[in-house]
C-alpha cells in the first residue's frame, strides 16, 4: 500500500464554480467569489473584517505593514514556527526575538513572553500549532499591559477555538492559509482577519495597493488614488471560486479529520503508556480541527529511523518546523537563551499522514506499521 503524507482536499464542486468565473467574465480579484469567501469568514468566525490574500505569508506581510513595522522595532515570534512567520517582520527590518514553546505543546509558552518585552516591542505572534490554541487570555493580557499588538498565525487553525472564541478572532490581527496542505484550500491562498477597530479602516487601503478605492466604491469620494503605502495582496477569482466550493464543507472536513486524529490517539495510547513515545497533549481551553497528528519520539535518531521504516512500508511521514533561532540565516545573530522546547519539537516530532481522503484501512495500515516498529524498539 502507498500512503502519501497529504492529499489536497477536492470535494467535487471546485470545477463547477471555476467554470462560473468564465460565465461571470471576471478573472481578476475582488469579485463575487472573493466577496462570498470574505463574508463566510466574517459570519462564521465573527471576525470584524476578513480580506482574502494570495497566501498566509502575504497576510502576515500585510499585518506587518499595517502595524508600521520598521527597523528598530522588535517582534516576539516562537522559534518553532514557519519561516515566513518570522520573515514577514524580519523583511521589514524588525528584530525578531524568539520565544520558546510550552514544554507539553509546540505553541508559544505564554510564561516566556513578558521577559522578552522591551520598549521597542511592537507585536507578539501567537502561532496555533496544529490548530491547537495558544493560551490567549494570558497573551492578550500581557499585550494590553505593554500596549503591543497580537497577531495570530492561524494558518493551521481554521474552525478551531480557544474557550468559546474562534482562532483568528482574538488577537488584533489573524492570518489564515489556504495552501493545499491545509484543511481547506485553493492551491495557494490566505486571508487576513481584523478584530481591532483602530485597524479596520486602513487595512483595506493597504490591501488594495495603497488606494482609497474602497471609499470610491462606497461613494464617499468621487475618484480614487494613491493615499498610503500598500501592495496588491488579493487573489484572482479563479482561486476564490475554488475556495468558495470548499469553505462550506469546513465543518464536515474538520469532523472527519478529528475522527482520524482520535483514531490515531486511541490506537497508539497503549504504546505511549509503555513509554515508547508521547502523544499530543491538548490543553483544556483548546478545541482543535484535527490539522496535525504527531508523535514525540525519544530521540532525533529514533524519529529519523521511524520515518525511514515507514517509508519502506510505502508510508510518507514527516518531521516539521526546525527552530528558527538555529537556522542558517539566524544562528549567528541569535544572542538569546537556549530554547529547549523548540529544539525538542524540532528534533523529535513526527507527523503521520492525516487528510480527508485517508480511509480506515489506510489508517489501520499506518497504525499497524508504527506498532511493528515499536515491537522491535
Ligand atoms: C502553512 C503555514 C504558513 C504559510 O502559509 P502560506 O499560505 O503557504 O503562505 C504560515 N504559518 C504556518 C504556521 C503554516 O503552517
Amino acid at each position: 500500500m502507498k500512503i502519501p503524507f497529504n492529499r489536497p482536499l477536492v470535494l467535487g464542486d471546485e470545477q463547477k464554480l471555476i467554470s462560473e468565473v468564465f460565465a461571470n467574465d471576471q478573472f481578476a480579484g475582488k469579485g463575487k467569489f472573493s466577496a462570498q469567501c470574505q463574508q463566510f469568514l466574517e459570519d462564521e468566525f465573527r471576525y470584524k473584517k476578513a480580506l482574502l490574500t494570495t497566501s498566509c505569508t502575504s497576510a502576515l506581510e500585510l499585518a506587518s505593514l499595517l502595524l508600521d513595522i520598521a527597523p528598530g522595532d522588535e517582534v516576539i515570534v516562537p522559534s518553532y514556527a514557519f519561516i515566513t512567520t518570522a520573515n514577514a517582520f524580519a523583511s521589514k527590518g524588525a528584530k525578531v526575538v524568539f520565544a520558546d514553546s510550552r514544554a507539553g505543546h509546540p505553541s508559544i509558552d505564554e510564561n516566556e513572553i513578558e521577559q522578552l518585552i522591551t520598549p521597542k516591542t511592537k507585536a507578539i505572534i501567537a502561532l496555533h500549532y496544529g490548530g491547537v490554541a495558544c493560551e490567549m487570555d494570558s497573551i492578550m493580557q500581557i499585550a494590553k499591559r505593554h500596549s503591543i499588538a497580537v497577531i495570530e498565525d492561524n494558518a493551521q487553525g481554521i474552525g478551531s477555538t480557544y474557550k468559546d472564541k474562534f482562532l483568528g478572532g482574538i488577537g488584533d490581527i489573524g492570518a489564515l492559509s489556504f495552501h493545499e496542505s491545509k484543511n481547506v484550500h485553493c492551491g495557494e491562498g490566505g486571508a487576513i482577519s481584523i478584530n481591532n477597530d483602530a485597524l479596520l479602516e486602513r487595512v483595506e487601503t493597504l490591501w488594495d495597493m495603497g488606494t482609497n478605492r474602497a471609499d470610491f466604491k462606497k461613494g464617499k469620494v468621487n475618484s480614487y488614488g494613491w493615499v498610503d503605502v500598500g501592495s496588491s495582496f488579493y487573489p484572482s477569482e479563479l482561486n476564490a471560486a475554488f475556495l468558495s466550493a470548499q469553505l462550506p464543507t469546513l465543518h464536515e472536513v474538520n469532523k472527519k479529520r478529528n475522527t482520524l486524529w482520535n483514531g490515531y490517539y486511541d490506537a497508539l495510547k497503549s504504546f505511549a503508556e509503555k513509554g515508547k513515545f508521547e502523544l499530543p497533549k491538548i490543553p483544556s481551553f483548546a478545541k482543535h480541527n484535527g490539522h496535525i497528528f504527531y508523535l514525540m519520539l525519544r530521540t532525533k535518531e529514533q524519529r529519523n529511523n521511524l520515518i525511514q521504516f515507514l517509508s519502506e512500508q510505502g508510508i510518507s511521514s514527516a518531521f516539521h518546523f526546525q527552530s528558527l533561532h538555529r537556522s542558517p540565516y539566524f544562528a549567528s545573530k541569535y544572542k538569546g537563551a537556549e530554547l529547549v522546547n523548540a529544539d525538542k519539537f524540532s528534533d523529535r516530532l513526527l507527523r503521520l499522514p492525516l487528510y480527508h481522503a485517508l480511509n480506515e484501512t489506510e489508517q489501520e495500515y499506518v497504525i499497524d506499521a508504527v506498532g511493528r516498529f515499536f515491537a522491535a524498539h
